[in-house]
Protein backbone atom coordinates (compact mmCIF):
# COMPACT_ATOMS: atom_id res chain seq x y z
CA UNK A 1 0.00 0.00 0.00
CA UNK A 2 1.52 3.64 -0.98
CA UNK A 3 1.78 5.87 1.77
CA UNK A 4 2.52 9.83 2.10
CA UNK A 5 4.74 11.73 3.91
CA UNK A 6 3.76 15.30 4.36
CA UNK A 7 6.39 17.43 3.13
CA UNK A 8 6.65 20.09 5.76
CA UNK A 9 9.72 20.86 5.40
CA UNK A 10 9.26 22.54 1.98
CA UNK A 11 5.95 24.14 2.98
CA UNK A 12 7.51 25.39 5.93
CA UNK A 13 9.95 26.99 3.80
CA UNK A 14 7.64 28.51 2.21
CA UNK A 15 5.15 29.72 4.42
CA UNK A 16 8.09 31.29 6.38
CA UNK A 17 11.11 32.17 5.05
CA UNK A 18 9.66 32.78 1.35
CA UNK A 19 5.76 34.45 2.71
CA UNK A 20 7.06 35.78 5.74
CA UNK A 21 3.24 34.36 6.99
CA UNK A 22 3.70 35.60 10.20
CA UNK A 23 4.75 39.43 9.36
CA UNK A 24 2.24 39.46 6.98
CA UNK A 25 -0.85 38.14 9.10
CA UNK A 26 0.40 40.52 11.63
CA UNK A 27 -0.18 43.76 9.33
CA UNK A 28 -3.63 42.51 9.42
CA UNK A 29 -3.96 42.96 12.86
CA UNK A 30 -6.89 40.08 12.60
CA UNK A 31 -5.22 37.10 14.06
CA UNK A 32 -3.57 37.68 17.39
CA UNK A 33 -1.96 34.85 19.02
CA UNK A 34 -0.88 33.60 15.34
CA UNK A 35 2.53 33.43 15.49
CA UNK A 36 5.37 30.88 14.01
CA UNK A 37 5.12 28.68 16.83
CA UNK A 38 1.12 28.17 16.43
CA UNK A 39 1.21 27.81 12.49
CA UNK A 40 4.03 24.89 13.10
CA UNK A 41 2.13 23.27 15.52
CA UNK A 42 -1.10 23.59 12.96
CA UNK A 43 1.34 22.22 10.08
CA UNK A 44 2.39 19.69 12.32
CA UNK A 45 -0.99 18.45 13.24
CA UNK A 46 -1.91 18.60 9.90
CA UNK A 47 0.31 16.71 8.12
CA UNK A 48 0.07 13.91 10.83
CA UNK A 49 -3.99 13.59 10.62
CA UNK A 50 -3.47 13.63 6.99
CA UNK A 51 -0.75 10.80 6.68
CA UNK A 52 -2.02 8.77 9.24
CA UNK A 53 -5.81 9.01 9.40
CA UNK A 54 -7.22 10.09 5.88
CA UNK A 55 -4.19 8.41 3.70
CA UNK A 56 -4.80 4.81 4.45
CA UNK A 57 -8.20 4.36 3.66
CA UNK A 58 -7.02 5.67 0.28
CA UNK A 59 -6.90 2.63 -2.37
CA UNK A 60 -9.88 0.96 -0.64
CA UNK A 61 -12.28 3.65 -0.41
CA UNK A 62 -11.76 3.76 -4.48
CA UNK A 63 -12.18 0.64 -4.93
CA UNK A 64 -15.36 -0.04 -2.59
CA UNK A 65 -16.65 3.31 -4.31
CA UNK A 66 -19.98 5.16 -3.33
CA UNK A 67 -23.10 2.98 -3.24
CA UNK A 68 -26.91 4.21 -4.09
CA UNK A 69 -30.06 2.69 -3.04
CA UNK A 70 -33.31 4.23 -3.18
CA UNK A 71 -32.28 7.89 -2.76
CA UNK A 72 -29.66 6.79 -0.29
CA UNK A 73 -25.91 7.16 -0.54
CA UNK A 74 -23.79 5.15 1.39
CA UNK A 75 -19.91 6.28 1.53
CA UNK A 76 -16.65 3.95 2.09
CA UNK A 77 -16.70 3.13 5.72
CA UNK A 78 -12.65 4.54 5.13
CA UNK A 79 -13.69 7.77 3.76
CA UNK A 80 -16.67 8.11 7.43
CA UNK A 81 -13.75 7.12 9.25
CA UNK A 82 -11.41 9.87 7.96
CA UNK A 83 -14.26 12.47 7.64
CA UNK A 84 -15.19 11.87 11.47
CA UNK A 85 -11.20 12.04 12.45
CA UNK A 86 -11.59 15.17 10.34
CA UNK A 87 -13.99 16.34 12.04
CA UNK A 88 -13.00 15.14 15.81
CA UNK A 89 -10.21 16.83 15.04
CA UNK A 90 -11.79 20.69 15.03
CA UNK A 91 -10.65 20.90 11.00
CA UNK A 92 -14.05 21.68 9.51
CA UNK A 93 -13.65 25.02 11.64
CA UNK A 94 -9.91 25.45 10.89
CA UNK A 95 -11.28 29.16 9.50
CA UNK A 96 -15.20 29.51 10.93
CA UNK A 97 -15.79 32.12 13.43
CA UNK A 98 -15.40 31.47 17.09
CA UNK A 99 -18.78 31.55 17.78
CA UNK A 100 -19.82 29.11 15.58
CA UNK A 101 -17.43 27.09 17.13
CA UNK A 102 -14.51 27.75 14.55
CA UNK A 103 -11.23 28.48 15.50
CA UNK A 104 -10.95 32.08 13.76
CA UNK A 105 -7.68 31.12 11.89
CA UNK A 106 -6.47 32.70 8.46
CA UNK A 107 -7.45 30.88 5.27
CA UNK A 108 -4.01 30.64 4.39
CA UNK A 109 -3.53 27.50 6.52
CA UNK A 110 -6.87 26.17 5.48
CA UNK A 111 -4.80 26.38 1.62
CA UNK A 112 -2.12 24.32 3.62
CA UNK A 113 -4.44 21.71 4.90
CA UNK A 114 -6.05 21.21 1.57
CA UNK A 115 -2.82 20.27 0.01
CA UNK A 116 -1.87 17.89 2.96
CA UNK A 117 -5.97 16.45 2.93
CA UNK A 118 -5.77 15.58 -1.48
CA UNK A 119 -2.28 14.52 -1.27
CA UNK A 120 -3.85 12.10 1.23
CA UNK A 121 -6.95 11.33 -0.15
CA UNK A 122 -8.32 13.97 -2.94
CA UNK A 123 -11.75 12.02 -2.83
CA UNK A 124 -11.98 12.82 1.11
CA UNK A 125 -11.01 16.72 0.35
CA UNK A 126 -13.20 16.80 -1.31
CA UNK A 127 -15.90 16.51 1.25
CA UNK A 128 -13.48 18.75 3.39
CA UNK A 129 -13.31 21.94 1.22
CA UNK A 130 -16.49 21.82 -0.11
CA UNK A 131 -18.28 21.74 3.11
CA UNK A 132 -15.71 24.77 4.55
CA UNK A 133 -17.00 26.65 0.92
CA UNK A 134 -20.72 26.42 1.67
CA UNK A 135 -19.97 27.83 5.46
CA UNK A 136 -17.96 30.85 3.95
CA UNK A 137 -20.74 31.59 1.29
CA UNK A 138 -23.27 31.31 3.49
CA UNK A 139 -21.21 34.00 5.42
CA UNK A 140 -20.84 36.33 2.56
CA UNK A 141 -24.19 36.16 1.12
CA UNK A 142 -26.70 34.53 3.26
CA UNK A 143 -29.41 36.71 5.51
CA UNK A 144 -28.63 36.65 9.49
CA UNK A 145 -31.56 34.48 9.91
CA UNK A 146 -30.36 31.74 7.68
CA UNK A 147 -26.82 32.48 9.11
CA UNK A 148 -28.28 31.80 12.36
CA UNK A 149 -29.59 28.32 11.45
CA UNK A 150 -26.81 26.99 9.45
CA UNK A 151 -23.52 28.60 10.36
CA UNK A 152 -22.82 26.26 13.60
CA UNK A 153 -24.01 23.36 11.59
CA UNK A 154 -21.50 23.74 8.79
CA UNK A 155 -18.52 24.79 10.53
CA UNK A 156 -18.69 21.67 13.20
CA UNK A 157 -19.19 19.18 10.24
CA UNK A 158 -22.63 18.63 11.15
CA UNK A 159 -23.98 19.53 7.95
CA UNK A 160 -22.37 19.10 4.46
CA UNK A 161 -23.02 21.34 1.18
CA UNK A 162 -22.84 21.41 -1.92
CA UNK A 163 -22.57 23.87 -5.07
CA UNK A 164 -25.01 22.94 -7.72
CA UNK A 165 -24.33 24.82 -11.49
CA UNK A 166 -24.33 22.06 -14.22
CA UNK A 167 -27.34 20.80 -15.96
CA UNK A 168 -27.19 18.17 -18.66
CA UNK A 169 -27.11 20.85 -21.61
CA UNK A 170 -25.40 23.36 -19.87
CA UNK A 171 -21.83 23.09 -18.30
CA UNK A 172 -19.40 25.77 -19.11
CA UNK A 173 -22.31 27.98 -20.59
CA UNK A 174 -23.92 28.16 -16.96
CA UNK A 175 -26.55 30.85 -18.80
CA UNK A 176 -28.29 28.33 -20.45
CA UNK A 177 -29.60 26.79 -16.49
CA UNK A 178 -33.11 25.79 -16.65
CA UNK A 179 -33.57 25.44 -13.42
CA UNK A 180 -36.32 27.41 -12.27
CA UNK A 181 -37.58 29.22 -9.11
CA UNK A 182 -41.18 30.95 -7.96
CA UNK A 183 -41.96 33.04 -5.33
CA UNK A 184 -44.26 31.65 -2.24
CA UNK A 185 -46.10 34.26 -0.37
CA UNK A 186 -43.99 33.70 2.76
CA UNK A 187 -40.62 35.23 1.22
CA UNK A 188 -39.28 31.67 0.47
CA UNK A 189 -38.85 30.25 -3.08
CA UNK A 190 -39.62 26.94 -5.07
CA UNK A 191 -36.79 25.31 -6.91
CA UNK A 192 -37.53 22.97 -9.49
CA UNK A 193 -35.32 21.37 -12.13
CA UNK A 194 -32.63 18.45 -12.76
CA UNK A 195 -28.68 19.29 -11.70
CA UNK A 196 -26.00 16.67 -12.65
CA UNK A 197 -22.57 16.58 -11.39
CA UNK A 198 -22.82 17.56 -8.15
CA UNK A 199 -20.22 16.58 -5.45
CA UNK A 200 -21.18 15.33 -2.50
CA UNK A 201 -24.81 15.76 -3.03
CA UNK A 202 -26.50 13.28 -1.35
CA UNK A 203 -24.17 11.34 1.62
CA UNK A 204 -24.19 9.85 4.70
CA UNK A 205 -21.23 11.93 6.30
CA UNK A 206 -23.60 14.81 7.67
CA UNK A 207 -27.06 14.93 9.09
CA UNK A 208 -28.13 17.50 6.83
CA UNK A 209 -26.96 19.06 3.30
CA UNK A 210 -26.91 22.78 2.38
CA UNK A 211 -27.54 23.23 -1.33
CA UNK A 212 -26.50 26.52 -3.03
CA UNK A 213 -27.95 26.35 -6.58
CA UNK A 214 -28.50 28.96 -9.49
CA UNK A 215 -31.77 29.23 -10.56
CA UNK A 216 -33.88 31.67 -12.58
CA UNK A 217 -36.89 33.30 -10.84
CA UNK A 218 -39.61 33.24 -12.88
CA UNK A 219 -39.82 35.84 -15.18
CA UNK A 220 -36.36 37.10 -15.08
CA UNK A 221 -34.18 37.13 -18.17
CA UNK A 222 -32.50 34.50 -19.72
CA UNK A 223 -28.71 34.05 -19.75
CA UNK A 224 -26.40 34.12 -17.23
CA UNK A 225 -27.58 37.92 -15.75
CA UNK A 226 -31.40 36.18 -15.09
CA UNK A 227 -29.53 34.13 -12.35
CA UNK A 228 -30.39 33.93 -8.73
CA UNK A 229 -28.70 32.05 -6.05
CA UNK A 230 -30.96 29.58 -3.63
CA UNK A 231 -29.92 27.86 -0.32
CA UNK A 232 -32.18 24.81 -0.12
CA UNK A 233 -31.61 21.99 2.37
CA UNK A 234 -31.79 18.44 2.46
CA UNK A 235 -33.37 18.78 5.88
CA UNK A 236 -36.02 21.84 6.03
CA UNK A 237 -35.80 23.82 9.86
CA UNK A 238 -38.82 21.74 10.81
CA UNK A 239 -37.12 18.37 10.75
CA UNK A 240 -39.40 17.96 7.18
CA UNK A 241 -37.34 16.15 4.32
CA UNK A 242 -37.21 18.37 1.24
CA UNK A 243 -38.43 18.47 -2.15
CA UNK A 244 -35.05 17.21 -3.46
CA UNK A 245 -33.65 14.11 -4.43
CA UNK A 246 -30.08 12.58 -5.48
CA UNK A 247 -31.66 10.16 -8.67
CA UNK A 248 -28.46 9.01 -10.01
CA UNK A 249 -25.05 8.51 -8.85
CA UNK A 250 -22.23 8.92 -11.67
CA UNK A 251 -20.35 6.16 -12.64
CA UNK A 252 -16.83 7.77 -13.33
CA UNK A 253 -13.47 7.44 -14.59
CA UNK A 254 -12.11 8.09 -10.96
CA UNK A 255 -13.15 9.49 -7.08
CA UNK A 256 -15.42 6.60 -6.57
CA UNK A 257 -15.45 7.43 -3.05
CA UNK A 258 -16.84 10.84 -3.80
CA UNK A 259 -20.68 10.99 -3.94
CA UNK A 260 -20.89 13.20 -7.75
CA UNK A 261 -25.01 12.86 -7.94
CA UNK A 262 -27.66 13.64 -10.29
CA UNK A 263 -29.77 15.46 -8.31
CA UNK A 264 -33.89 16.54 -8.83
CA UNK A 265 -35.23 19.55 -7.26
CA UNK A 266 -39.07 18.95 -7.22
CA UNK A 267 -40.85 22.35 -5.63
CA UNK A 268 -38.19 22.29 -3.28
CA UNK A 269 -38.12 24.88 -0.75
CA UNK A 270 -35.49 27.69 -1.06
CA UNK A 271 -34.35 30.75 -0.03
CA UNK A 272 -32.50 33.72 -2.26
CA UNK A 273 -29.21 34.36 -1.06
CA UNK A 274 -27.66 37.33 -2.18
CA UNK A 275 -29.36 39.92 -4.93
CA UNK A 276 -31.99 38.31 -7.20
CA UNK A 277 -30.56 38.18 -10.58
CA UNK A 278 -26.75 38.58 -9.25
CA UNK A 279 -26.64 34.64 -8.37
CA UNK A 280 -24.06 33.69 -10.98
CA UNK A 281 -21.73 36.89 -9.14
CA UNK A 282 -22.23 35.70 -6.09
CA UNK A 283 -21.36 31.97 -6.50
CA UNK A 284 -18.17 33.00 -8.71
CA UNK A 285 -16.90 33.65 -4.78
CA UNK A 286 -17.35 29.87 -4.39
CA UNK A 287 -15.70 29.07 -8.09
CA UNK A 288 -13.04 31.08 -7.33
CA UNK A 289 -12.14 29.51 -4.01
CA UNK A 290 -12.98 26.14 -5.86
CA UNK A 291 -11.25 26.92 -8.33
CA UNK A 292 -8.07 26.81 -6.29
CA UNK A 293 -8.86 23.83 -4.55
CA UNK A 294 -9.13 22.26 -8.02
CA UNK A 295 -5.68 23.11 -9.08
CA UNK A 296 -4.03 21.95 -5.91
CA UNK A 297 -5.65 18.91 -6.21
CA UNK A 298 -3.34 18.62 -8.74
CA UNK A 299 -0.75 19.87 -7.40
CA UNK A 300 -1.24 17.60 -4.11
CA UNK A 301 -1.59 14.40 -6.10
CA UNK A 302 1.43 14.91 -7.97
CA UNK A 303 3.42 15.05 -4.50
CA UNK A 304 1.83 12.02 -3.32
CA UNK A 305 2.74 10.40 -6.50
CA UNK A 306 6.63 12.10 -6.62
CA UNK A 307 7.07 10.06 -3.29
CA UNK A 308 5.93 7.38 -4.14
CA UNK A 309 8.55 7.12 -7.89
CA UNK A 310 11.25 8.49 -6.44
CA UNK A 311 11.62 5.91 -3.69
CA UNK A 312 10.79 3.03 -6.43
CA UNK A 313 13.25 5.31 -8.74
CA UNK A 314 16.27 4.44 -5.32
CA UNK A 315 15.32 1.18 -5.38
CA UNK A 316 14.26 -0.13 -8.73
CA UNK A 317 18.01 -1.98 -10.66
CA UNK A 318 17.73 -1.83 -14.33
CA UNK A 319 20.41 -1.34 -16.52
CA UNK A 320 23.92 0.22 -15.69
CA UNK A 321 24.89 4.14 -15.48
CA UNK A 322 25.71 6.09 -18.39
CA UNK A 323 30.00 4.91 -18.57
CA UNK A 324 30.67 3.05 -15.91
CA UNK A 325 28.31 1.14 -13.34
CA UNK A 326 27.25 3.40 -10.46
CA UNK A 327 26.96 -0.11 -8.21
CA UNK A 328 29.39 -2.89 -9.98
CA UNK A 329 28.03 -4.71 -6.72
CA UNK A 330 24.83 -4.87 -8.18
CA UNK A 331 23.27 -7.08 -10.96
CA UNK A 332 22.24 -3.65 -12.10
CA UNK A 333 22.12 -0.09 -10.95
CA UNK A 334 19.27 2.00 -9.58
CA UNK A 335 16.99 3.10 -12.65
CA UNK A 336 17.91 6.88 -11.16
CA UNK A 337 21.35 6.47 -12.85
CA UNK A 338 19.24 7.20 -16.17
CA UNK A 339 19.25 10.95 -17.27
CA UNK A 340 15.75 10.19 -18.53
CA UNK A 341 14.80 9.10 -15.01
CA UNK A 342 16.04 12.17 -13.81
CA UNK A 343 13.97 14.21 -16.11
CA UNK A 344 10.74 12.87 -15.22
CA UNK A 345 11.38 13.69 -11.44
CA UNK A 346 13.69 16.66 -11.86
CA UNK A 347 10.37 18.47 -14.16
CA UNK A 348 8.02 17.28 -11.59
CA UNK A 349 9.53 18.95 -8.72
CA UNK A 350 9.93 22.25 -10.98
CA UNK A 351 6.21 21.85 -11.00
CA UNK A 352 5.10 21.14 -7.30
CA UNK A 353 7.51 23.76 -5.84
CA UNK A 354 6.54 26.15 -7.87
CA UNK A 355 2.94 25.74 -7.35
CA UNK A 356 2.96 25.44 -3.92
CA UNK A 357 4.73 28.87 -3.87
CA UNK A 358 1.99 30.29 -5.91
CA UNK A 359 -0.82 28.67 -4.38
CA UNK A 360 0.30 29.02 -1.06
CA UNK A 361 1.09 33.02 -1.80
CA UNK A 362 -2.43 33.76 -2.84
CA UNK A 363 -3.98 31.89 -0.03
CA UNK A 364 -2.27 35.05 1.93
CA UNK A 365 -3.55 37.05 -0.61
CA UNK A 366 -7.21 35.43 0.52
CA UNK A 367 -6.62 36.34 3.99
CA UNK A 368 -5.25 40.56 2.99
CA UNK A 369 -8.61 40.50 0.70
CA UNK A 370 -10.38 39.27 3.63
CA UNK A 371 -8.92 40.87 6.64
CA UNK A 372 -6.64 43.34 6.50
CA UNK A 373 -7.81 47.02 8.08
CA UNK A 374 -6.86 49.23 5.11
CA UNK A 375 -9.63 49.32 2.48
CA UNK A 376 -6.91 49.68 -0.90
CA UNK A 377 -4.64 47.28 0.56
CA UNK A 378 -7.97 44.49 0.78
CA UNK A 379 -8.87 45.61 -2.79
CA UNK A 380 -5.57 45.70 -4.45
CA UNK A 381 -4.98 41.77 -2.79
CA UNK A 382 -8.99 40.86 -3.86
CA UNK A 383 -8.04 42.08 -7.54
CA UNK A 384 -4.89 40.25 -7.60
CA UNK A 385 -6.79 37.11 -6.70
CA UNK A 386 -9.27 37.50 -9.21
CA UNK A 387 -6.61 38.44 -12.04
CA UNK A 388 -4.50 34.89 -10.93
CA UNK A 389 -7.16 32.32 -10.05
CA UNK A 390 -8.15 31.44 -13.54
CA UNK A 391 -4.78 30.64 -14.77
CA UNK A 392 -3.65 29.84 -12.04
CA UNK A 393 -6.42 26.89 -11.69
CA UNK A 394 -4.84 25.62 -15.60
CA UNK A 395 -1.73 25.47 -15.39
CA UNK A 396 -1.84 23.77 -11.90
CA UNK A 397 -4.33 21.19 -13.24
CA UNK A 398 -2.13 20.78 -16.79
CA UNK A 399 1.10 20.31 -14.96
CA UNK A 400 -0.99 17.83 -12.34
CA UNK A 401 -1.59 15.50 -15.27
CA UNK A 402 1.50 15.51 -16.83
CA UNK A 403 3.65 15.09 -14.05
CA UNK A 404 1.45 12.63 -12.40
CA UNK A 405 1.78 10.66 -15.89
CA UNK A 406 5.42 11.03 -15.26
CA UNK A 407 5.19 9.69 -12.15
CA UNK A 408 3.48 6.42 -13.69
CA UNK A 409 6.28 5.95 -16.02
CA UNK A 410 9.09 5.95 -13.65
CA UNK A 411 7.58 3.12 -12.35
CA UNK A 412 7.05 1.91 -15.52
CA UNK A 413 4.63 -1.13 -16.40
CA UNK A 414 4.57 -1.53 -11.94
CA UNK A 415 3.30 2.15 -12.39
CA UNK A 416 0.14 0.61 -14.37
CA UNK A 417 -0.20 -2.13 -11.75
CA UNK A 418 -3.14 -0.86 -9.29
CA UNK A 419 -1.02 -2.08 -5.54
CA UNK A 420 1.31 1.16 -6.59
CA UNK A 421 -1.20 3.86 -6.16
CA UNK A 422 -0.22 6.15 -8.68
CA UNK A 423 -2.43 4.85 -11.33
CA UNK A 424 -5.05 5.71 -9.19
CA UNK A 425 -3.74 9.45 -8.63
CA UNK A 426 -3.35 9.50 -12.67
CA UNK A 427 -6.97 9.07 -13.33
CA UNK A 428 -8.31 11.57 -9.77
CA UNK A 429 -5.67 14.60 -11.77
CA UNK A 430 -7.42 14.33 -14.96
CA UNK A 431 -10.63 16.00 -14.13
CA UNK A 432 -8.95 19.03 -12.69
CA UNK A 433 -8.29 20.58 -16.22
CA UNK A 434 -12.49 20.16 -16.57
CA UNK A 435 -13.72 20.89 -13.54
CA UNK A 436 -14.21 24.51 -12.12
CA UNK A 437 -14.11 26.16 -15.92
CA UNK A 438 -12.55 23.76 -18.59
CA UNK A 439 -9.09 25.38 -19.14
CA UNK A 440 -9.82 26.31 -22.72
CA UNK A 441 -12.44 28.82 -21.46
CA UNK A 442 -10.45 29.81 -18.50
CA UNK A 443 -7.71 30.77 -20.89
CA UNK A 444 -10.26 33.21 -23.23
CA UNK A 445 -11.18 34.31 -19.78
CA UNK A 446 -7.45 35.69 -19.09
CA UNK A 447 -7.51 37.19 -22.54
CA UNK A 448 -10.66 38.62 -23.11
CA UNK A 449 -11.49 39.70 -19.44
CA UNK A 450 -8.05 39.18 -17.11
CA UNK A 451 -5.47 41.48 -19.42
CA UNK A 452 -7.84 44.08 -20.42
CA UNK A 453 -8.98 44.35 -16.88
CA UNK A 454 -9.11 48.27 -15.48
CA UNK A 455 -7.50 49.04 -18.29
CA UNK A 456 -4.78 46.45 -18.22
CA UNK A 457 -3.84 47.72 -14.59
CA UNK A 458 -3.62 44.50 -13.21
CA UNK A 459 -1.67 43.19 -16.18
CA UNK A 460 0.57 46.05 -16.29
CA UNK A 461 1.32 44.95 -12.13
CA UNK A 462 2.20 41.67 -13.05
CA UNK A 463 4.45 42.53 -15.17
CA UNK A 464 6.30 45.06 -12.85
CA UNK A 465 6.40 42.53 -10.50
CA UNK A 466 8.40 40.31 -13.09
CA UNK A 467 10.80 43.13 -13.70
CA UNK A 468 11.10 44.21 -9.98
CA UNK A 469 11.67 40.64 -9.37
CA UNK A 470 14.53 40.24 -11.85
CA UNK A 471 15.88 43.39 -10.77
CA UNK A 472 16.77 42.04 -7.22
CA UNK A 473 18.48 38.47 -7.83
CA UNK A 474 21.70 38.13 -6.51
CA UNK A 475 24.69 38.58 -9.14
CA UNK A 476 24.85 34.25 -8.34
CA UNK A 477 21.68 34.12 -9.99
CA UNK A 478 22.17 36.76 -12.97
CA UNK A 479 21.26 33.61 -15.52
CA UNK A 480 17.51 32.82 -14.04
CA UNK A 481 16.99 36.85 -13.88
CA UNK A 482 17.64 36.93 -17.97
CA UNK A 483 15.34 34.28 -18.46
CA UNK A 484 12.51 35.66 -16.09
CA UNK A 485 13.06 39.04 -18.03
CA UNK A 486 13.21 37.23 -21.42
CA UNK A 487 9.77 35.00 -20.67
CA UNK A 488 8.88 38.89 -19.02
CA UNK A 489 8.95 40.09 -22.62
CA UNK A 490 7.89 37.60 -24.68
CA UNK A 491 4.67 37.44 -22.83
CA UNK A 492 3.73 41.08 -23.10
CA UNK A 493 4.83 40.23 -26.77
CA UNK A 494 2.38 37.49 -27.50
CA UNK A 495 -0.36 39.75 -25.88
CA UNK A 496 -0.20 42.36 -28.13
CA UNK A 497 0.28 39.76 -30.95
CA UNK A 498 -2.97 38.40 -29.75
CA UNK A 499 -5.04 41.79 -29.28
CA UNK A 500 -3.49 43.29 -32.84
CA UNK A 501 -5.22 39.98 -34.43
CA UNK A 502 -7.64 39.59 -32.61
CA UNK A 503 -9.48 43.22 -33.67
CA UNK A 504 -9.44 41.65 -37.02
CA UNK A 505 -10.90 38.15 -35.72
CA UNK A 506 -12.81 37.13 -32.82
CA UNK A 507 -11.39 33.49 -33.46
CA UNK A 508 -7.35 34.80 -32.65
CA UNK A 509 -7.91 34.90 -29.41
CA UNK A 510 -9.51 31.51 -29.33
CA UNK A 511 -6.87 30.23 -31.39
CA UNK A 512 -4.28 31.50 -29.66
CA UNK A 513 -5.83 31.09 -26.14
CA UNK A 514 -4.45 27.87 -24.89
CA UNK A 515 -0.57 28.23 -25.91
CA UNK A 516 -1.09 31.87 -24.13
CA UNK A 517 -2.15 30.45 -21.12
CA UNK A 518 0.58 27.83 -21.09
CA UNK A 519 3.76 30.91 -21.72
CA UNK A 520 1.96 32.40 -18.84
CA UNK A 521 2.13 29.35 -16.64
CA UNK A 522 5.36 29.17 -17.22
CA UNK A 523 6.30 32.53 -16.45
CA UNK A 524 4.43 31.98 -12.78
CA UNK A 525 6.13 29.45 -12.34
CA UNK A 526 9.62 30.85 -13.77
CA UNK A 527 8.72 34.01 -10.95
CA UNK A 528 8.22 31.72 -8.50
CA UNK A 529 11.75 29.63 -8.72
CA UNK A 530 13.09 32.79 -8.88
CA UNK A 531 11.87 34.55 -5.83
CA UNK A 532 12.86 31.04 -4.08
CA UNK A 533 16.23 30.47 -5.48
CA UNK A 534 17.05 34.36 -4.18
CA UNK A 535 15.69 33.91 -0.52
CA UNK A 536 17.62 30.16 -0.82
CA UNK A 537 20.44 32.18 -1.79
CA UNK A 538 20.28 34.91 0.91
CA UNK A 539 20.05 31.61 3.39
CA UNK A 540 23.38 29.75 1.71
CA UNK A 541 25.27 32.94 2.84
CA UNK A 542 24.28 33.10 6.10
CA UNK A 543 26.07 29.83 5.90
CA UNK A 544 23.60 27.11 7.41
CA UNK A 545 22.27 24.70 4.77
CA UNK A 546 21.52 20.69 4.90
CA UNK A 547 21.23 20.52 1.24
CA UNK A 548 17.72 22.04 1.15
CA UNK A 549 18.84 25.06 -0.01
CA UNK A 550 21.48 24.54 -2.79
CA UNK A 551 19.12 21.86 -4.02
CA UNK A 552 16.27 24.62 -4.66
CA UNK A 553 18.71 26.62 -6.79
CA UNK A 554 19.52 23.05 -8.24
CA UNK A 555 15.92 22.93 -9.27
CA UNK A 556 15.44 26.15 -10.11
CA UNK A 557 18.10 26.09 -12.54
CA UNK A 558 16.79 22.38 -14.14
CA UNK A 559 13.51 24.65 -14.44
CA UNK A 560 14.85 27.58 -16.20
CA UNK A 561 16.84 25.57 -18.46
CA UNK A 562 14.81 22.70 -19.45
CA UNK A 563 11.24 23.63 -18.37
CA UNK A 564 10.56 27.50 -19.26
CA UNK A 565 11.79 26.87 -22.46
CA UNK A 566 8.71 25.28 -23.64
CA UNK A 567 6.96 28.41 -23.74
CA UNK A 568 9.07 29.70 -26.72
CA UNK A 569 7.25 26.74 -28.17
CA UNK A 570 4.17 27.86 -27.33
CA UNK A 571 5.12 31.45 -28.62
CA UNK A 572 5.76 29.48 -32.06
CA UNK A 573 2.70 27.57 -32.24
CA UNK A 574 0.84 30.40 -31.43
CA UNK A 575 1.81 32.33 -34.13
CA UNK A 576 0.64 30.18 -36.46
CA UNK A 577 -2.83 31.91 -35.72
CA UNK A 578 -6.45 30.71 -36.07
CA UNK A 579 -6.12 29.83 -39.87
CA UNK A 580 -4.85 26.13 -39.80
CA UNK A 581 -7.38 25.10 -36.91
CA UNK A 582 -10.54 27.25 -38.60
CA UNK A 583 -10.36 26.39 -42.70
CA UNK A 584 -11.11 22.57 -42.08
CA UNK A 585 -14.82 22.92 -42.42
CA UNK A 586 -16.98 21.28 -40.31
CA UNK A 587 -17.52 17.76 -42.37
CA UNK A 588 -13.94 17.43 -42.31
CA UNK A 589 -14.50 16.44 -38.23
CA UNK A 590 -16.86 13.39 -39.07
CA UNK A 591 -13.89 10.12 -39.11
CA UNK A 592 -15.30 9.28 -42.79
CA UNK A 593 -14.42 12.68 -44.37
C1 LIG B 1 -16.50 14.42 -11.01
C2 LIG B 1 -17.17 15.73 -11.32
C3 LIG B 1 -17.57 16.54 -10.29
C4 LIG B 1 -18.25 17.74 -10.57
N1 LIG B 1 -18.72 18.50 -9.52
C5 LIG B 1 -19.54 19.55 -9.81
C6 LIG B 1 -20.23 20.22 -8.76
O1 LIG B 1 -20.06 19.93 -7.57
N2 LIG B 1 -21.10 21.23 -9.10
C7 LIG B 1 -21.32 21.58 -10.40
O2 LIG B 1 -22.12 22.47 -10.64
N3 LIG B 1 -20.65 20.97 -11.42
C8 LIG B 1 -19.79 19.96 -11.15
N4 LIG B 1 -19.14 19.31 -12.17
C9 LIG B 1 -19.34 19.77 -13.53
C10 LIG B 1 -18.10 20.39 -14.15
O3 LIG B 1 -17.81 21.62 -13.53
C11 LIG B 1 -18.40 20.50 -15.65
O4 LIG B 1 -18.19 19.19 -16.17
C12 LIG B 1 -17.56 21.53 -16.35
O5 LIG B 1 -18.00 22.79 -15.99
C13 LIG B 1 -17.62 21.40 -17.88
O6 LIG B 1 -18.96 21.37 -18.33
P1 LIG B 1 -19.42 20.20 -19.33
O7 LIG B 1 -18.93 18.91 -18.74
O8 LIG B 1 -20.86 20.34 -19.57
O9 LIG B 1 -18.60 20.47 -20.65
P2 LIG B 1 -19.04 21.41 -21.88
O10 LIG B 1 -19.44 22.75 -21.39
O11 LIG B 1 -20.00 20.68 -22.72
O12 LIG B 1 -17.67 21.56 -22.64
C14 LIG B 1 -17.02 20.45 -23.32
C15 LIG B 1 -15.64 20.90 -23.74
O13 LIG B 1 -15.78 21.92 -24.72
C16 LIG B 1 -14.77 22.90 -24.58
N5 LIG B 1 -15.42 24.22 -24.35
C17 LIG B 1 -16.68 24.47 -23.96
N6 LIG B 1 -16.91 25.79 -23.91
C18 LIG B 1 -15.77 26.40 -24.26
C19 LIG B 1 -15.36 27.75 -24.41
N7 LIG B 1 -16.19 28.77 -24.15
N8 LIG B 1 -14.10 28.00 -24.82
C20 LIG B 1 -13.25 27.00 -25.08
N9 LIG B 1 -13.57 25.71 -24.94
C21 LIG B 1 -14.81 25.40 -24.56
C22 LIG B 1 -13.89 22.46 -23.42
O14 LIG B 1 -12.79 21.75 -23.94
C23 LIG B 1 -14.78 21.53 -22.64
O15 LIG B 1 -14.02 20.58 -21.92
C24 LIG B 1 -18.43 18.13 -11.91
C25 LIG B 1 -17.98 17.33 -12.95
C26 LIG B 1 -17.37 16.14 -12.68
C27 LIG B 1 -16.95 15.26 -13.83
Amino acid sequence: MPSYSPPLRDIRFVVHDLLQTERVLAETGAFPGVDRDLIDQVLEEAGKMAAEQIQPQNQASEAEGCRMEKGVVTTPPGIRAAYAAFVAGGWSGLCARPEHGGQGLPQMLAFVLNELTSAASIAASDYFGLFAMVYHMVQRHASPALQAVYSEGLASGRFGGTMCMTEPHCGTDVGLARTRAEPTADGSWRLTGTKIFISAGEHDLTENIVHLVLARAVGDPPGSRGLSLFLTPKILPDGARNGLVAVTLEDKMAYAASATCQMAFDGATAWLIGERGKGLAAMFDMVNAARLMVGSQGMAATEAAYQIAAAYARQRLQGRAPGKPAHPELPADPILCHPDVRRMLLGVRGYIEAARALYLGLGLEVDIAERHPDPARRKAAADWLGFLTSTTKATLADFGVWCTNDCLQVLGGHGYIRANGVEQLLREVRLNPIQEGANGMLALDLIRRQIPRDDGALWRRFLAELETEAAAAPPALADLAAGLAQARARLAQAADWIRERSAADPSEAGAAGTDFQRMFGLTLFAWQWLKMARVAEAGLERGNDDGFLAGKIMTARFFYRRMLPMAEGHWQSLQAGAETMMTPPPDYFWPDA
